[in-house]
């Protein structure tokens, strides 16, 4: 049987390197399916949520990861989250009718960014990820060998319904372990198992269990598996979230939309859901904010 919506760690007992398999099935259809998206944004946005899990799941950390693009082109917004829990979401906002090679090519028309949110009370981070070879993977695998050096190499695979991906990591500070590995040792594990690696048909990373795909990709290999990490969708919107939408709206805003219309709805643009806020509810939202002149009538 196949595993839905998990992830995998594994490591190599005979040689320095890492990895992860990442496979999503009711999240990616859940997420795909909160917008009328065109079979390239699907593919996209499948292995943008592969990419926000796989790194959540090698940069140790508590809190949300993003990867972020925003653009002034054919590609507007890409958001692909992956909490320290697991829960994954994911948009993308672009014209209509574009092919993969056109949203490619997009990504050379804004900016790219991995971002770290722990929390208000913690650091945040963010960095820039240059766009290479018009392809995710590569640009990701070219952010770790620039800002980490750290040799690291990604495989994704999606169709309509699933999405799948691989990541093969040297292990971090090898070189300076106990074990005294050499670099052109370390460089002579990463090249065979980079090397095998690469033979992965797409169907057999989206079809296979983790432990035939391992297995037959590593015959050679002994390979350690870990406890699988389940992955589900969960979106982080509230009716809070809401009130501070209303809030940043002002307080005119506020009121020419409830004349309009009577209520105001805050739409979650991840999930879809929706948040109605009445003409009480919006002066209550003004009152909290403490303001003398915000009253609404
Ligand atoms: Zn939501």
């Amino acid at each position: 049987m196949i595993e839905h919506d998990n992830l995998q760690r594994f490591i190599f007992d005979n040689a320095p390197v890492r990895g992860e398999y990442i496979h999503l099935g009711e999240s990616f259809q859940t997420i795909a399916g909160q917008h009328d998206y065109p079979p390239a944004v699907r593919q996209l946005l499948g292995e943008a949520l592969c990419v926000a899990g796989l790194l959540t799941a090698i940069i140790k950390f508590k809190g949300r990861l993003t990867v972020q693009f925003r653009g002034k082109g054919k590609l507007k917004l890409l958001l692909a989250q992956c909490n320290n829990n697991f829960n994954v979401r994911g948009l993308v906002k672009c014209d209509d009718d574009l092919t993969y090679q056109d949203l490619m090519e997009a990504f050379n028309d804004g900016v790219l960014v991995i971002m770290l949110d722990g929390g208000s009370t913690k650091r945040n981070y963010q960095g820039v990820v240059s766009w290479r070879g018009n392809s995710l993977v590569e640009s990701i695998e070219g952010y770790f060998r620039d800002s980490e050096q750290l040799a690291t190499k990604l495989w994704l695979s999606v169709n309509k319904n699933e999405a799948a991906g691989l990541l093969l990591q040297v292990l971090p500070g090898i070189e300076k372990s106990p074990h005294g590995l050499e670099q052109d040792i370390v460089s002579l594990h990463w090249e065979r198992l980079t090397a095998v690696t690469s033979a992965v048909s797409p169907d057999d990373m989206l079809n296979m269990s983790y432990e035939n795909l391992l297995r037959k990709l590593y015959p050679k290999e002994e390979v350690r598996i870990f406890a699988p990490q389940e992955i589900t969708f969960r979106c982080t919107c509230s009716r809070k979230r809401g009130e501070e939408a209303i809030g940043l709206l002002g307080v005119e805003e506020a009121e020419a939309e409830l004349k309009d219309k009577q209520v105001i709805v805050v739409t979650c643009d991840f999930c879809n859901k929706e948040y109605v806020f009445d003409k009480v509810d919006v002066a209550a939202v003004f009152a909290k904010k403490g303001s003398s002149e915000t009253h609404l009538h």
